[in-house]
């Protein structure tokens, strides 16, 4: 598949008479369509062999972790060159290729991933440098990950956070009690990125994000819980108590945190919030895995439905058919051009002025519900059963109207954002 569409772009580009001042191009690069190809190959050779026995074991897919790493997808330096790309494409890219391979164990591949965000966006340059390498360990001793905003009481609201740090000054030491619900890698992660509230009668303004070390005494899991969907991916409560780390583990340092709450105080608004933050940097590249999802049902879809026959003719033959598929086509050929101007705009430092990587992350994500959704009913009976991964990707795909900030959460920030009114 990602052959032929490249194969298919380098002719039309050869085909096409050579325009004096191209100001605008949708052509991938040599290195961008190099890495598209790589991890495409990987999740053909390993990711999807593998899918359907992680998500029937529903554990995290460690040989499968232990293979990224050798080959260098499961590393920093790889999330890091994928960052440094200037059109911002290189993460949508690789997210879909991994994601066609199959959600849950990309989610266990790229789940480490939101803690990295979760230090970008609020750690100072030392605490990056610090602990983003220790959320990936090494090929021999794979580390992972996790970022945890969300409790029982605060999921979409996330201003109604209980968990609580405490600062002891005299030992310049925090310390944390609460529970975080639904935390992809909760408990199993080396590393803890966590978001709780340091001053509760701010709300989201009194939040603050701590890295929790290897080994710290007082962090546990709580339950395991068994999904839907995606569930080679772990997710778990994270259990705080009396969890106590050293000042230097607020990310972005006391000072910062400080003159934040102070601005609070006194009403004035605040550059950023710390879970906010992440989630606008990750949403594009979270549209991207719906995409992956979307096309791996469209591919299968349309080979099946050239094959199927009823009636003495393919089954695609029908209008009804052919029609699903030209839909399930456009949706993700939309769903992906909104993803890589969301990425591109998110790299080359636009502002979200209608609340851009919110609509890439609803459209796409509705979009792989919709198409794994109709995947199955062009299979029939066939795609109903596990012997075929469309019934997969159709519980993967749900997952993708829920995390990251529900459809109606997008709805919101892009209603908020286009009327300038605070849409409730
Ligand atoms: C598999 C999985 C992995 C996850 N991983 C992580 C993770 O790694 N880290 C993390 O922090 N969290 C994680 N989450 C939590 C996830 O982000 C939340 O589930 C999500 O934000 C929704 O919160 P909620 O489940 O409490 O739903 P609720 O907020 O209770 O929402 C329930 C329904 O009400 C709607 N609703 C709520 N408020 C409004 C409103 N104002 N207007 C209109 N409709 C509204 C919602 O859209 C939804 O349809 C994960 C969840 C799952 C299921």
């Amino acid at each position: 598949m990602v052959q032929t569409e490249a194969e298919a772009a380098a002719a039309a580009t050869a085909a096409a008479p050579a325009a004096a001042a191209v100001t605008f191009s949708m052509e991938l690069n040599d290195e961008q369509r190099q890495m598209q190809k790589w991890v495409h190959d990987f999740a053909k050779d390993v990711i999807r062999p593998a899918a359907h026995e992680w998500d029937e074991r529903e554990e995290t897919p460690w040989p499968i972790i232990e293979e990224a790493a050798k080959v260098g997808i499961y590393s920093w330096e790889f999330v890091q060159n994928s960052f440094a790309d200037p059109t911002g494409l290189m993460m949508p890219l690789v997210n879909e290729e991994i994601f066609w391979g199959d959600a849950g164990i990309g989610l266990s591949i790229f789940g480490s991933s939101l803690a990295v965000a979760g230090l970008i966006a609020n750690g100072t340059m030392e605490q990056v440098v610090e602990w983003v390498p220790q959320c990936f360990g090494t090929p021999e001793k794979i580390q992972l990950g996790a970022f945890g905003v969300s409790e029982a009481d605060a999921g979409s609201d996330v201003s109604s956070l209980k968990s609580r740090a405490v600062y002891n000054e005299a030992k310049d030491e925090w310390t944390l009690n609460g529970t975080k619900s639904w935390i992809t890698n909760g408990g199993i992660a080396d590393v803890h990125v966590l978001v709780v509230s340091v001053e509760p009668e701010l709300g989201s303004r009194g939040h603050a994000a701590f890295v929790i070390p290897p080994g710290t005494k007082g962090i546990s899991q709580g339950q395991k819980y068994l999904k839907h969907g995606i569930r080679a991916s772990h997710t778990a409560e994270v259990v705080l108590d009396d969890c106590t780390v050293p000042g230097s583990c607020l990310l972005g340092g006391k000072e910062k945190l400080d003159a934040r709450i102070a601005r609070a105080r006194e009403g004035k608004s605040s550059k950023s919030q710390a879970a906010m933050a992440t989630f606008e940097a990750t949403r594009p590249a979270v549209g991207a895995q719906a995409v992956g999802v979307a096309r791996a049902a469209y591919e299968f879809a349309l080979d099946y439905a050239k094959e199927r026959v009823q009636f003495g003719r393919a089954i695609i033959e029908n209008q009804a058919i052919a029609f699903k598929l030209a839909d399930m086509k456009t949706s993700i050929d939309a769903s992906r051009l909104l993803v890589w101007r969301a990425a591109w705009m998110a790299k080359t430092g636009q502002p979200f002025v209608a609340g851009e990587g919110s609509m890439s992350k609803l459209f796409a994500g509705e979009t792989a519900v919709r198409v794994t959704d109709e995947a199955i009913q062009i299979l029939g009976g066939m795609g109903y059963i596990r012997d075929n991964p469309v019934e997969r990707w159709h519980r993967d795909a749900k997952i993708y109207t829920i995390f990251e900030g529900t459809s109606e959460i997008q709805r919101l920030v892009i209603a908020r954002a286009i009327s300038g009114i605070h849409i409730k």
